[in-house]
């Protein structure tokens, strides 16, 4: 008999390992690798979903009939031999992992590796594409994407007319106290309950309240409401942050897909129905079905490109240690304060508090980009090697020189303002840059400037920035407050 080895984020049925398997001629092998828990100080909500997830998969295999091998092992390869010793297996197969860390582990193991299924675009494809192009601009990706999968085509173009509605969907937020859908809860059951009591002391986080579906019908359920009642706001506001609203009309639906519970088929065929239905407006089918078949397939394909040297990025010698709030979550910036506040609550932060309030002050403040990546892995219910590593690297740290994005996103607290309403209760001023109430945004983004002018000088997309900062005649008070701010963050009294 073969065994197929499934991975703790490959928790479906249709998974090329397993899809045309039956109970006959498969035993399911699933291991808990105490290392891999420890590897982190895990958020408690992301551990409790990935292994309750794990442990329900593994109890629909055996009702459908399979026999499952689940172990607990200190290690991936303690529980393999464990397994191989128990069963003599004649063969153990894996679909392919989704990290090259994980990839470079099952090398060797003596496993034979089957092609993932679970991106719509496989990264050896993704490669092709790359091959010879000078940059690798996600819209380019994105719409070749659009012409092989179909979505949002009538024939030959693009469905209302347009490849991208970007320019519709970055709103600020509205201000008439709108209520945003409320993310739904599951009912915690004996298994939520077992896993929970066994977490590592270490862990770090809320507990586990239903948030985050741990079944595959409970993420299906997600991604109803999803549809239904969150996608038709989805577009204009996707960049708009307000206090005390951590999910707005985002979807949530990230650590589904991550873990396998969903297939990016799937949500964006749902998009695509309530579409053409009537039911949702282009802006929002197109904002979300760029997420998932651009960014998403996009990130995936230039982290197997650029690994493992990539891993190492760090284009703007950043060597600041990550400061004490992002552990304690105290301090006075409000938007912080808010976003931590959710990641501490949910494991969850949007993708305007991930890039622009928390990456955006670790740019600013030159944290070492890998300290970030290790605290946003462990902190994000979605954390995964392949997906932080380009979004935090790239995309938020300028680490990678500019491959991914190309400028920094750096901005001071104007651009904070404009986009939340979290400046109006705050202590500091997001239009001053020098003085006790200057917003430390503020400072730090021409404190950023005038250090990088070097290094930032052949980016042409920065000339006006760093041309502004050379002018600036409050320079020398400037750098003075930079110099405070950032005592005050590596003193935890920011
Ligand atoms: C600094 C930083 C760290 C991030 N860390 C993670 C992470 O650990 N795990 C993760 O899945 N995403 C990460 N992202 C990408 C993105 O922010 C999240 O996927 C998104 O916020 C998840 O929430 P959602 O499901 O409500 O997304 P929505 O805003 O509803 O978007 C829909 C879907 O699009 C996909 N998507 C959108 N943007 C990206 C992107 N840049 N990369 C990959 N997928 C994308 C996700 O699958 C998401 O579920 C990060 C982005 C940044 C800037
Ligand atoms: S003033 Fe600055 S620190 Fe305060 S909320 Fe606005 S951007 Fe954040």
């Amino acid at each position: 008999m073969e065994t197929v080895w499934v991975l703790g984020d490959q928790l479906n049925r249709d998974i090329s390992s397993l899809r045309d398997r039956s109970p006959a001629d498969t035993r399911v092998l699933m291991i808990e690798s105490r290392a891999k828990i420890g590897s982190h100080r895990y958020h408690r909500q992301r551990l409790h979903l990935v292994l309750t997830a794990m442990r329900r998969f593994a109890g629909g295999l055996r009702t459908a009939g399979f026999a499952v091998d689940y172990v607990f092992a200190d290690c991936f390869r303690q529980g393999l031999e464990q397994h191989r010793r128990r069963y003599h297996p004649d063969e153990v197969i894996v679909m392919e992992p989704m990290s090259y860390t994980m990839l470079r582990r099952l090398r060797q193991l003596d496993v034979r590796l089957v092609r993932s299924n679970q991106f719509l675009c496989h990264y050896e494809d993704f490669a092709v594409w790359a091959a010879g192009r000078k940059r690798l601009v996600l819209e380019d990706f994105y719409r070749e994407q659009r012409r092989q999968l179909g979505y949002l085509m009538d024939g030959d173009e693009p469905a209302g007319g347009s490849w991208n509605f970007d320019a519709d969907n970055r709103e600020p937020p509205p201000r008439d106290g709108r209520s945003w859908p409320r993310p739904p809860r599951s009912r915690l059951d004996d298994l939520d309950d077992e896993v929970i009591s066994g977490l590592p002391e270490e862990a770090v986080g809320a507990v586990p309240d239903g948030t985050w579906a741990t079944s595959r019908a409970a993420a299906l359920a997600r991604l109803r409401h999803f549809i239904g009642k969150v996608l038709p706001t989805f577009g204009p506001y996707e960049d708009a942050m307000l206090a005390g609203e951590w999910s707005m009309a985002h979807s949530m639906l990230s650590p589904y897909l991550n873990l396998g519970l969903l297939h990016p088929r799937e949500v964006c065929d749902a998009a695509e129905a309530a579409y053409r239905s009537g039911r949702v407006p282009i802006q929002s089918a197109e904002g979300f079905v760029r997420q998932v078949i651009g960014w998403r397939e996009y990130v995936w394909g230039v982290y197997w490109l650029w690994m493992p040297e990539y891993a190492a990025a760090n284009g703007l010698n950043a060597g600041r240690d990550l400061p004490p709030l992002f552990r304690d979550g105290e301090t006075d910036m409000r938007c912080v304060a808010e976003t931590l506040t959710a990641v501490h609550e949910h494991g969850y932060a949007h993708h305007i508090q991930r890039l622009m309030v928390l990456g955006n002050l670790a740019l600013l403040a030159g944290v070492v980009p890998q300290q970030m990546v290790d605290w946003m892995w462990a902190s994000f219910v979605d954390g995964a090697e392949w997906v932080m590593l380009p979004n935090v690297l790239g995309m938020s740290l300028h680490a990678d020189g500019g491959r991914m994005a190309t400028k920094p996103y750096a901005a001071g607290g104007n651009y904070i303002n404009r986009m939340s309403d979290y400046c109006r209760d705050c202590r500091f001023d997001p239009k001053r840059r020098t003085g006790t109430d200057a917003c430390p945004f503020t400072t730090l983004y021409w404190g950023f400037l005038d250090r990088n002018q070097s290094v930032l000088s052949g980016n042409h997309r920065m000339a006006r920035q760093l041309q502004a900062a050379r002018k600036l005649a409050d320079m020398a008070e400037v750098r003075a407050r930079a110099t405070e701010v950032l005592a005050q963050l590596d003193g935890g009294e920011l």
